[in-house]
């Protein structure tokens, strides 16, 4: 199999979801376009171009076949030249038929890098299509590994498989893999907040001093930059949602007793408000000070988008699903730049994580889940948006019909979260618009 997994199924329906009611508006509960079928997606391998540079002590250990060296290659090709966090033990054809004993192998290669890497403390075994298909169980592997290493080195697993698996739901495998192993907190210990979803540094540090300055100041996230500081976590956690492909994890913090504020994801002027209002909710801060403390931001934010509004507005997008960033990111985009949404289509809905989002983009607007490559490309083709955000399998063939395009990875690899970055979320959509005028021209 390819980096890009491609799998074929059966028809889509047009459907109401059948997640409980959980949701604080009617348009959460609105009908889905389903769509069952072929995907274009990256596997869950990619997360670990981001994961590695997040967490500086841990160390991704690939187990799997030629393919994901050549994708985790290539995608972080520059690694090649710096002290690498990860790698692929290559699975041969002796291995896949069973001729020798992976568990041997695995433990050979593993001891041997931890043997040249004194500096891993956390080394996560990620599973892979191959790894699956020949059912090698790498949580034994991690268990019996562990026993050897610790407490030098902590050994976890996760699948990266693209069997089933769109690209982010790597970060959120990986994620909830971490969630056993943080420790409990005291049975009597004060709230705390906690903070899941990697961000680049430079967005966390933002986001921890407007929590400091409103008077939360003990703010644990997950992932740590050191895989080893994991935050603790228990009943007084609560829980706020950076990113909006985090439902295991979720549901693997919620059975550590830990509970999720409900906000709007923390894109643009208002999805950044909307987030940071629910920890001060939650911590019973001033009104006066939040707005004092948010303010500035806030302004900053609006203003700055203020200047890009005239190239988007009136402009109509339509989001093929890709990355599960796709609902919050429209809803930016309506909301606080006034373009219109033709499709909003994601690889999953979780309806209760984006219930406000939803609450936010009208009914008019069509909202499918899951993938059938054909149709949502005849779609495409039938509504003629301004600008299709998709994976780059189905760019170049939509740019060579005409289209204008945005990488759906793109999005991902970018610091797009909170007031600073509103600006260049919004330039990151009006530079291929730019780009397609001067070509008209
Ligand atoms: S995990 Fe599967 S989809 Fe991903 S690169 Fe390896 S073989 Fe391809």
């Amino acid at each position: 199999m390819s980096p890009l997994a491609t799998l074929d199924g059966c028809a889509s329906e047009l459907a109401r979801a059948d997640t409980p009611e959980t949701a604080p508006g009617q348009n959460s509960q609105r009908p889905v376009l389903r769509e069952r079928g072929q995907r274009e997606v990256f596997c869950g391998l990619t997360g670990i171009i981001w994961l590695h540079r997040k967490m500086q002590d841990a160390f991704f250990l690939v187990v799997g076949s030629r393919t994901c060296a050549h994708l985790l290659q290539s995608a972080a090709g520059v690694m090649i030249f710096a002290e690498p966090r990860f790698a692929t033990a290559i699975m041969e054809e002796r291995d896949l038929a069973g001729m020798v004993d992976a568990q041997d192998e695995l433990d050979r290669v593993v001891n041997r890098l931890l043997e040249r890497r004194p500096d891993i403390r956390t080394l996560f075994l990620v599973g892979s299509c191959p790894s699956e298909v020949i059912k090698l169980d790498l949580a034994k592997a991690a268990q019996r590994l562990g026993a050897v290493h610790m407490p030098r080195v902590r050994i976890l697993n996760y699948s990266g498989s693209g069997i089933e698996t769109t690209f982010t739901q790597g970060e959120d495998a990986c994620l909830s893999a971490l969630v056993p192993v943080m420790p409990a907190s005291a049975p009597d210990a004060a709230k705390e907040l906690l903070i899941v979803g990697s961000l680049p540094d430079i967005v966390e540090d933002q986001f921890t001093r407007i929590l400091a300055q409103l008077g939360i100041d003990k703010v644990g996230v997950l992932p740590a930059r050191n895989a080893r500081d994991l935050p603790s976590v228990g009943p007084n956690t609560r829980y706020l949602l950076a990113q909006p492909f985090l439902g295991e994890t979720a549901m693997a913090l919620e059975g550590r007793g830990a509970k999720r504020l409900d906000a709007l994801f923390p894109f643009g002027a208002e999805g950044t408000t909307s987030w940071l209002r629910a920890a001060a909710s939650e911590f019973g801060i001033d009104e006066a000070l939040f707005d004092k403390v948010v303010a500035p931001g806030r302004e900053r934010a609006r203003i700055a988008l203020s200047k890009l509004r005239p190239q988007l507005e009136g402009k109509r997008i339509s989001f093929l699903p890709d990355s599960q960033l796709e609902v919050p990111l429209a809803r930016f985009l309506q909301e606080e730049l006034g373009m219109e949404l033709v499709e909003v289509g994601t690889p999953y809905l979780h309806r209760a994580h984006l219930a406000r989002e939803l609450d936010l983009i009208g009914p008019q607007v069509r909202i499918s889940e899951g993938q059938h490559v054909e149709r949502q490309l005849d779609r495409v083709r039938a509504d003629r948006p301004d600008i299709t955000v998709c994976g780059l399998g189905l760019a170049n063939p939509l740019e060579a019909e005409g289209f204008t395009t945005k990488w759906a990875i793109e999005l991902v690899f970018s610091p797009i979260h909170g007031f600073d970055q509103a600006a260049d979320l919004a330039e990151l959509f009006a530079r291929p618009l730019r780009r397609r005028d001067l070509l008209e021209v």
